[in-house]
Parts: C-alpha cells; structure tokens; sequence
C-alpha cells in the first residue's frame, strides 16, 4: 500500500470522543521511548506527523491520523504501570483500557517491543491484557539497526521462547523495523492493505 496522504484528524484523553466514523483503525502502543512516533512518521512518509521527543512520557493523548481517507492510524500515550495496581487491568492507565475495550472499530493494535531489550514485564503483561481482552494485535519489534541481524533474531526468539513459557500457544504475527532505514515499512503497510481490502471485500 502506498501512503498518499496522512492527515491529523483530533486528539482527547477520552475514548467516547473519539472519531464516530465506521473506518477501520489500527493502533500504536508501547512503553515511552520505544520508537513509536518515529516509527508511525516512518510509515506515514512524514517526518513530524507524530511529534518524536527525548521526554518519555510527554504525550498522554488518543491522536487519530487518517490515512488515504479510509483508515485511521491511532497514536496511543506510552503505557505506564499506575501507582496502585490491584489488577493487571489497573496497571495500565484507564483511559487507554477504555479505548481497547470500546472500541468497535479497532482492526489490528500493534505493541511496539524495543528489539534490544529481553522481554520486559510490562510489555508482556500488556500483550497479556490483549490476548485475555481478546483484542487482536501484532508485535513489531523497533530499532533493529542498533543490533545486528543475527542478534535481532536471537531477541526475536527469545522473546517467543518467554510467551511460549507464559501460556501462549501461538505466536502472534511480528514485524522487525527500523524507522533509520526503513525496514518492515513494506510489510507493515502491505498487511494493513491487505486487512483492509479484506474488510472491504
Ligand atoms: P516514542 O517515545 O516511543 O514516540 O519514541 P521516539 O520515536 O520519540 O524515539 C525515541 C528515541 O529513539 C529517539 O531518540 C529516536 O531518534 C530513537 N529511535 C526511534 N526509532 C529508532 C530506530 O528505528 N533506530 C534508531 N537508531 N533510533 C531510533
């Protein structure tokens, strides 16, 4: 899929007051730092449509971007543990359990994993949330230029082996990207087309 155009539609910290329109929309998230602004300009094609930032956690907003006029892009704040954690459902801020869990549009949310680091509780404990919410989601696997290829993968399986262990029976689809060069632009945004002409169809 080519991206033509990407536009800012709205941001809000509710997710009743996102955008009503019956479009399909696919969703950002991971821990602050991870990569994901500079990975959503890498797809979109922008360099400041998502504002990149040396202060983790700035952002908390829901920002909805609309690509080619028929589906959205979700930027999500970075998730957080909160101070007071009864339930992993607590752990994550509420008003991004809220968007997960009324959302009627969300297709696909795309977790973002630092490729670098071995697998991070909260990041598992968020995939947990999704596959327990039955929310579908891949993994896509940031800043893979800062390793080498082979190291890549041995992170990569790594990472299976400890879902595997952690009562996954399957491993969700990935993505390895690098928003300095480029790679699993094609994929990501192919998938996406794909899913859409799907929905379409
Ligand atoms: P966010 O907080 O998740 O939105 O993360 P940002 O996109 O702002 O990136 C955090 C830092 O990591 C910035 O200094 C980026 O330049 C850097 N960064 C992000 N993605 C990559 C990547 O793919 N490769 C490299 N080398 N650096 C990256």
């Amino acid at each position: 899929m080519k991206v033509n155009t990407a536009e800012f539609v709205i941001s809000n910290s509710d997710a009743s007051k996102c955008p009503k329109d019956p479009i399909p929309e696919y969703a950002f998230i991971g821990r602050s730092n991870v990569g994901k602004s500079s990975l959503i300009n890498m797809l979109t094609g922008h360099k400041s449509l998502a504002k990149t930032s040396a202060r983790p956690g700035k952002t908390q907003l829901i920002n909805h971007f609309l690509i080619n006029k028929n589906w959205f892009l979700v930027d999500l704040p970075g998730y957080g543990y909160a101070r007071v954690s009864k339930s992993t459902k607590a752990t994550f801020q509420k008003f991004i359990t809220d968007y997960f869990e009324t959302r009627a549009q969300l297709v696909c949310a795309f977790v973002l994993i630092d490729s670098r680091l071995e697998p991070q509780k909260i990041d598992v404990e968020f995939i947990n949330y999704l596959g327990e919410s039955g929310i579908p989601f891949c993994m896509i696997f940031t800043k893979a230029d800062k390793l080498g290829k082979t190291q890549v993968q041995k992170n990569v399986a790594a990472y299976k082996k400890h879902l595997l262990a952690n009562d996954w029976e399957e491993i969700p689809q990935y993505f390895v990207t690098s928003s300095a060069d480029g790679t699993g632009r094609e994929e990501i945004l192919k998938y996406i087309g794909a899913v859409n002409d799907e929905i379409n169809s």
